[in-house]
């Protein structure tokens, strides 16, 4: 049995991964500060004798054993990640940097959740991981792009000087059940919004593109990495599929038979114009596609949302 931590194990994706760890037949410790994290994500496994919770906040040293790290603790949503910018950059670089130094003590393998945002608002479409990006680098999304991007560095650093057994996966916005209600993205805002018949608020004119990824074939493909044998990465995981939000917003509207009209809202500063994975890296050393069609994975999205907001 291996024992594995998750950062960030209450959260979106990190609560997603604890339970596919867990299923898998894992000894899984959940590290989380719960800033954007909720107790609810992960109730339902508190009773699993495999499963562990620790309340840290990664900025801080720690010690524990275990054979792998998933790095999922940081804010994701613009909205949290800029509400406390320098606790965000601290938790990516002091984070990273407790992590690795962890790993090295125990001899671990460490998995970096990096991010599509290291690529900035791209001059290159699809991004493909040789890009090195266009990323403001003191505009108010930084604290998070050059947070991971400095995180990156440390792997990269980590393995070259001590030869840390590093994976990285850069992640493309990715959306499902257990998204937090509050923090602002356009998936859980639209849905919410839809479901509520109350104006959806589109950013801009709305033609500026995402590429949505179903959490259940981004926790697959992180795992198929943490897996993988003599690759280190930084691979892109995500949807290729690309989609304005206006397009987006219609079709949430139809999916909810929803009464919302749209309303169009200022487009926030540094706002990626365009963003597409381009996934052949995966698709060749994981042997990893996503299986979700966006309709499907909207759909199991819309269910969450509709009995959340019953249970409220
Ligand atoms: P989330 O906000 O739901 O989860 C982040 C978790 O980290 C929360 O439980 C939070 O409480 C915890 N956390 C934050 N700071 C911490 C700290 N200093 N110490 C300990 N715990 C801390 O976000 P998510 O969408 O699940 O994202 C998880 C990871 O994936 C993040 O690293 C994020 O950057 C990365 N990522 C996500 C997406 C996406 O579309 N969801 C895209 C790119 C990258
Ligand atoms: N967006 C929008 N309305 C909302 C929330 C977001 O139009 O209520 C837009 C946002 O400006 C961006 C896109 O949707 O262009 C994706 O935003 P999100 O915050 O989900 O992720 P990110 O910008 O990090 O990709």
């Amino acid at each position: 049995m291996k024992r594995i931590a998750v950062t960030g194990g209450a959260g979106f994706l990190g609560s997603h991964l604890c339970e596919r760890l867990l299923k898998e037949g894992n000894y899984v410790i959940s590290i989380d500060n719960f800033f954007t994290g909720l107790k609810e994500n992960i109730y339902h496994l508190k009773d699993n004798a495999n499963f562990e919770i620790i309340r840290h906040d990664i900025t801080e040293p720690m010690h524990i054993e275990c054979d792998e790290i998933y790095n999922f603790a940081c804010p994701a949503s613009p909205i949290h990640y800029q509400r406390n910018p320098v606790h965000t950059f601290k938790t990516s670089v002091l984070g990273i940097l407790n992590m690795l130094d962890l790993a090295r003590n125990c001899g671990a393998k460490i998995l970096q959740a990096s991010t599509s945002e290291v690529y900035g608002d791209p001059l290159e479409h699809p991004q493909n991981e040789s890009y090195w990006g266009h990323v403001n680098p003191n505009g108010i999304r930084s604290c998070y792009d050059e947070g991971k991007r400095g995180a990156e560095t440390l792997m990269m650093d980590y393995h070259r000087k001590y030869n840390t057994d590093i994976k990285i996966i850069r992640i493309f916005n990715t959306y499902g059940p257990r998204m937090n209600e509050n923090d602002g993205r356009v998936v859980s805002n639209f849905v919410i919004q839809a479901l509520k018949n109350i104006p959806i608020t589109v950013y801009g004119d709305g033609s500026q593109t995402r590429s949505f990824c179903y959490c259940e074939d981004l926790i697959d493909g992180a795992v198929k990495m943490m897996n993988s044998e003599n690759f280190i990465g930084p691979v892109n995981l995500g949807n290729p599929f690309e989609i304005t939000v206006l397009e987006f917003a219609e079709t949430i509207i139809k999916m909810t038979n929803s009464k919302s009209e749209i309303v169009f809202k200022d487009l926030p500063k540094d706002d990626p114009v365009k963003r597409q994975p381009d996934i052949r890296l995966a698709q060749e050393k994981l042997n990893w596609s996503p299986k979700y069609k966006l309709e499907d994975g909207l759909k199991k999205t819309i269910e969450y949302f509709d009995n959340y907001l019953k249970r409220k």
